[in-house]
Order: C-alpha cells, then sequence, then structure tokens
C-alpha cells in the first residue's frame, strides 16, 4: 500500500480455568466458568484485538494461531538491519481501533509520521502530481484538465461535508445505502472517465490492490468523505509488526496449531486441531474468508455469504539499496508513484522509504515495488530470483541506477492481500452483524467482515469480542 492520504510457543495448555485442551476428546466442565472462555482462531490483527479485549474484561482466553509467528498480514522483517514491513505498512491517526490500541500498548514513542508531500500518478507515461494539501496540483501537472478538475473538487467537498453527518455506529448502514455500482461505472458516469481512471483507479489499486471495475462506488466515496478528518499517516519506527507482538504478549497464544474444525452447540464450542480440541464458551474466528470456510462447516447463510469474499493479490519487492548512485530520480522527493492499469504496466506502485519515512533507513535506502494484477497473476509462481530479474530493468525506468546500487531483494507473494468489497459487500455485512443472537456461539472477525484494513480487521475484532462480552457476563 503506498501513503497517499486522500485517501510460541506450543505450551502445554493446562487443563485448568474453563478452556480444555484434550487429547482426541472434549472434557465437559461447569457451564457458568465456560460462559468465560474464549478460543480465538488466527493471531492476525483482528483475532488478537479480539483476545485482548476480552482478556481485559476477564475473560479466559487462548489464540490459536496455524503459522510460527504472529501478526498474519501485519508484521515485519528485519533483514540486514533494514526494517521491512511486508503486509501492512501505514496506519492513520484516524483510526479509531487501532490509535487507542497503540496508546494503551505503550507504543506511541514508536510512532513517526509519513512525509506525505505530493504523490505522483502515471499519465501518458509521464509522473504528474497529486498533493492532497495543495487543490491545484492535479491540474497545474496535467493529471487532470480544467473541467475534471473542477467537478473533482466540487465532488469532494461536497462529500467530506456529508461525512460530518455520519455516525460510527452507522457507518455500515451508511456503506450499505451507498452500495449500488461499481466504483468504474459510476464515477465514470458522474465525473467522467478521467476522474474514474486517473484518480478513482490508482486510488484503489495503491490502496488495496483492486481495480474499480472490481470495487463498490461506496469504497472511494468512504475514502474520500474522511479524507478531509483523516489526519497523519503514521508507521511504527520498529516496524508494524511490532503492534500484534505487543498484543500477544498480553494473551496466551499457541503457535504453529492450525485449526481443522470449529462446531458449536447451544452452550459450547468445540475446536480441534490435530489430535487436540479445546472446549470453551465461544469462538472468535478470526482466519481470511477461504480457511474459515473449509473449517467452519455449520456456518448459516449470513456467514456462508460473507466466507465466500474474494481477495485482490500482489507481489511485494522490498529492495534494499546501498548509498550513493544517482540522485535524480522520476520519483523525485515525492512520496511515491502510482500507476494506473490504463498505463498497462507490470507495476502498480513504487515508493522510496528515504521519501516516506526519512530516517527509519539509516544506510542506503529501501525501495517498495508492488506488482500489477496481470504481473502478479504471472509471477506468483515463479522463484524469487525471477521476479526480481524480470522486474528490476522496470524499475530502473523511474530509479535509475537502482540494479548497481542493489545490496538485496526481498519477495513477499500475497495470494489473499486484501479482501474485496464489490457492490453488495456493505449489506452482506450489515446482514451479517444484524442477524446475530444470543444462540450464535461463534464470531467472524477479519478484514472481509469489515472495510478491509487494519484499522478494519481491528474493530471486527472488538466487534466480536464486544458480542462476547454482553452475552457472556455472569
Ligand atoms: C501487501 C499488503 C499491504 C497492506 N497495507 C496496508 C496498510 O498500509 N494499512 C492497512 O491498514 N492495511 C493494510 N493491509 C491490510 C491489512 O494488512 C489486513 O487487512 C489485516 O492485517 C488483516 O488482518 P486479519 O486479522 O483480518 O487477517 P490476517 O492478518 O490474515 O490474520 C489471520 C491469521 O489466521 C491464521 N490462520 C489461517 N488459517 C488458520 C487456521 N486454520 N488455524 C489457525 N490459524 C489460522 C493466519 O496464519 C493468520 O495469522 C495490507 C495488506 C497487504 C497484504
Amino acid at each position: 500500500m503506498i501513503a497517499l492520504r486522500i485517501f510460541s510457543v506450543a505450551l502445554p495448555w493446562a487443563l485448568t480455568g474453563s478452556i480444555c485442551l484434550a487429547q482426541t476428546q472434549a472434557v465437559a466442565l461447569p457451564p457458568e466458568p465456560m460462559e468465560k472462555s474464549v478460543v480465538v482462531i488466527g493471531a492476525g490483527i483482528s483475532g488478537l484485538t479480539a483476545a485482548y479485549h476480552l482478556h481485559k474484561a476477564g475473560f479466559k482466553v487462548i489464540v490459536l494461531e496455524a503459522g510460527g509467528r504472529v501478526g498474519g498480514r501485519m508484521g515485519t522483517d528485519v533483514v540486514d538491519g533494514v526494517v521491512i514491513d511486508y503486509g501492512a505498512k501505514y496506519l492513520s491517526s484516524a483510526y479509531a481501533t487501532l490509535m487507542p490500541l497503540i496508546e494503551e500498548l505503550g507504543l506511541r514513542k514508536d510512532i513517526k509520521e509519513v512525509d506525505h508531500r505530493q504523490g505522483l500518478v502515471l499519465r501518458d507515461g509521464k509522473p504528474r502530481k497529486i498533493d492532497p494539501d495543495s487543490p491545484f496540483s492535479s491540474l497545474l501537472s496535467g493529471l487532470l484538465g480544467p473541467r475534471s478538475w473542477l467537478k473533482f473538487g466540487w465532488y469532494v467537498v461536497q462529500t467530506r461535508r456529508s461525512a460530518r453527518r455520519i455516525d460510527a455506529a452507522d457507518f455500515y448502514a451508511w456503506w450499505a445505502g451507498l452500495d449500488d455500482e461499481t466504483a468504474a461505472s459510476w464515477y465514470g458516469r458522474r465525473l467522467g472517465t478521467e476522474i474514474a481512471d486517473f484518480v478513482i483507479s490508482p486510488m484503489l489499486e495503491g490502496l488495496f490492490f483492486q481495480a474499480a471495475d472490481e470495487v463498490s462506488r461506496a469504497i472511494p466515496h468512504i475514502f474520500i468523505a474522511f479524507s478531509g478528518k483523516a489526519g497523519k499517516t503514521l508507521v511504527l519506527t520498529q516496524g508494524i509488526g511490532s503492534l500484534p507482538q505487543a498484543l500477544a504478549r498480553m494473551v496466551e497464544v499457541r503457535l504453529n496449531t492450525p485449526v481443522q474444525r470449529v462446531e458449536s452447540d447451544p452452550d459450547h464450542v468445540r475446536v480441534t486441531s490435530g489430535t487436540e480440541i479445546v472446549t470453551a464458551g465461544w469462538a472468535v474466528l478470526a482466519v481470511p474468508a477461504s480457511a474459515a470456510g473449509k473449517i467452519y462447516p455449520q456456518a448459516d447463510e449470513f456467514e456462508r455469504e460473507l466466507m465466500a469474499s474474494g481477495y485482490s493479490s500482489t507481489i511485494y519487492i522490498a529492495v534494499a539499496m546501498d548509498p550513493g548512485g544517482p540522485k535524480k530520480n522520476a520519483l523525485a522527493g515525492a512520496s511515491g508513484l502510482l500507476i494506473p492499469q490504463k498505463e498497462q504496466n507490470d507495476i502498480a506502485s513504487i515508493a522510496l522509504e528515504s521519501a516516506v519515512v526519512p530516517g527509519r533507513v539509516l544506510i542506503g535506502d529501501l525501495v517498495h515495488v508492488y506488482l500489477a494484477k496481470n504481473a502478479t497473476n504471472q509471477l506468483i509462481g515463479s522463484p524469487d530470483e525471477e521476479i526480481v530479474k524480470r522486474m528490476m530493468p522496470q524499475v530502473e525506468k523511474y530509479l535509475p541506477g537502482v540494479s548497481q546500487r542493489m545490496r538485496f531483494a526481498r519477495v513477499y507473494r500475497w495470494k489473499e492481500a486484501i479482501a474485496l468489497m464489490p457492490v453488495g459487500k456493505g449489506g452482506d455485512i450489515l446482514q451479517y452483524r444484524q442477524s446475530r443472537s444470543s444462540k450464535h456461539r461463534v464470531w467472524l472477525a477479519g478484514d472481509y467482515t469489515a472495510i478491509s484494513s487494519g484499522d478494519g480487521a481491528a474493530e471486527s475484532g472488538m466487534w466480536a469480542a464486544n458480542q462476547i462480552l454482553q452475552r457472556g457476563r455472569p
């Protein structure tokens, strides 16, 4: 994702308390403590937020994670002293769930503001400026003609004004109310193809790796609406992975524990991992949609609808560079370059860490390259070396000399990067949330059950935890 503002430890689990881990059989427990026990499946940001919230409220919580580390799509590698956020990178000071968590976990000191300066969008092979703080930039740079510029400016003002009336509690109803047409068709029809192709498309491809013809028109509308009060774009200096890690220190997490089955009856949930069964009062199923569909056969129609969610894909290449080399480059100090699909490029976006987060890379620089949909589909099964070999000449076009200065390149493949938000998704989420009742023991969380972002995922975890808190208090 590019920053443009407009936008384990297999612990032996003691058979005490009210969660039971047993070999090949479930253990029956007295009903009352069972009401205060929760098994969370998945240690991504949604599962960990739910677990932490429930733990603080006095619930007994265990998190079962299939992988060898926590965080899921929110994690950090440190390679040769270079901090690489390999999934989510950016936070916003307007993130309503994650910002209070960051504060509470003592991570405020690690927050660093991203230098927006202007971003660039490629049009007709030429990078054009778009600066959220300078309304004339897209006109002066030739990204938009005068008519489109005026139309878009008017639309932004109106949309931001309308957002002032939206209460957080009404958010999903508001989304559902806008959820009637794809972004490509609505913006093309109402504001013109120039705006659809060179503002809306690059924004959706850069933020979500999703094309305007597969996303609901509600999504850019929501982003533009909140861009008025959205504060600053932020990173965590130690890496974004420090957030899920801090949460995981507060709760019991079992790594390398893939769950194969989640079942519930009116009083309990039974969660199977290998030969072990965990029995608890409640479950938060916080794994991606495709995984949830495989392990939760009792899902009802509303859950199945959400679990059918697709995802965008991308390949992210982190290229660490030695210091020196030519200073002049196509990014020219901008925070990044978005390349719309219309420009038929293998690269969807490219950014230099030193321009976005000055000082985080101590020696040399780090280039962030995200591949466009077609290139991702072609290359996702290829070896790292082949991907790097094919892409570096293209990166050179924007950053001459990068190959000579390359220290190392890391390739991260995201087959399921960010949950799709097609027409109808807002309504599906609203219906799911409204259809829950006291008979439900399994609660879905994850970015596919909310707005697709780190904060949306956390909000869904918080929502699931609150549902359990309302019902599970003795
Ligand atoms: C390249 C990229 C860039 C992004 N950039 C940003 C950004 O800048 N800002 C932003 O806000 N968001 C960004 N996002 C989106 C954000 O990372 C995700 O929306 C969010 O992290 C999803 O969290 P989650 O908890 O829903 O799912 P996940 O992070 O996928 O967590 C699910 C967890 O469940 C585990 N699991 C799966 N199956 C099982 C099983 N059977 N048993 C047990 N555990 C299981 C997985 O191993 C995983 O740890 C980006 C995503 C990607 C991929």
